[in-house]
């Protein structure tokens, strides 16, 4: 940032209206991946208007701001952006690791093996994808090769996860997997660590289970899954409850 640009930050005077050909000198530079949750306000090239920072966005924005978004190396492989599925007023949320193949090809999470046995999962407690049900990924581009995203790519993408989880307001968050789990709760420690036990995501209860592509090549880890499910439904009734008698 120049002297110019802090002093007006600090006047508030942002978003600052730049010259088209400085714009995209900017964008070059933030191939690179972001260090920080906190995406820049900056005029849009295609209209002339201002992009709102991505923590008040509404859901068009957001839409367009994922599409388009060329905040890590991510952006250079993928066929589409991949934002999330679902009911927008859900009480559920499950958030996954990153788009597959068949998602990136497609436009939507888990819809490809993983994806069938997730729905089985849901099927199996009386949900149904988009049905008061919202799934999302950490990134919205698929790694390369069905990587895990590295950090520098979870936590570019983390302020798009985290103003999708703030329009939903879900009443209980659901991470599948160490990447979601991690990212979600800003914490180290191994996956079985994290079962059982009901994380607060910004005041939203989270509970933790395995990745259903885990699950696919682990059998004998399905069981403890379907008791992590289990606890779910226990928390959510547990809250349905304590809102009535609040209410
Ligand atoms: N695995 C994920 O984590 N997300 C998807 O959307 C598909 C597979």
């Amino acid at each position: 940032m120049t002297r110019r640009e802090r002093i007006l930050a600090e006047l508030g005077l942002t978003p600052l209206w730049l010259h088209r050909r400085r714009l995209d000198s900017l964008r070059t530079a933030s191939d690179s991946p972001r260090h920080s949750t906190s995406h820049v306000t900056m005029p849009e090239p295609h209209t002339g208007q201002a992009v709102r920072p991505v923590e008040v966005m509404d859901w068009k924005e957001l839409t367009e701001a994922v599409a388009t978004c060329r905040a890590c190396a991510l952006h250079k492989n993928r066929k589409q952006a991949v934002l999330g599925v679902g009911d927008k007023e859900a009480d559920w949320m499950f958030v996954g690791e990153g788009p597959g193949a068949e998602e990136d090809a497609r436009g939507e999470p888990f819809v490809g093996q993983a994806g069938k046995l997730l729905d089985n999962m849901l099927s199996a407690i009386g949900l149904k994808r988009g049905n008061n049900v919202y799934i999302a990924n950490v990134v919205k581009c698929r790694p390369p090769g069905n990587r895990n995203p590295a950090p520098a790519e979870t936590q570019a993408c983390q302020s798009f996860l985290d103003r999708q989880v703030a329009l939903i307001q879900p009443r209980l968050i659901v991470a599948l997997g160490k990447v979601a789990a991690t990212t979600l709760l800003a914490c180290g420690g191994t996956l079985g660590s994290m079962r059982n036990t009901v994380h607060d995501y910004r005041g939203i209860p989270l509970i933790v289970t395995y990745h259903p592509a885990y699950l696919l090549r682990s059998l004998t880890d399905k069981a403890k899954a379907w008791e992590d499910l289990c606890f779910a439904v226990e928390t959510m009734s547990g809250l349905s409850t304590a809102a009535r008698s609040v209410g």
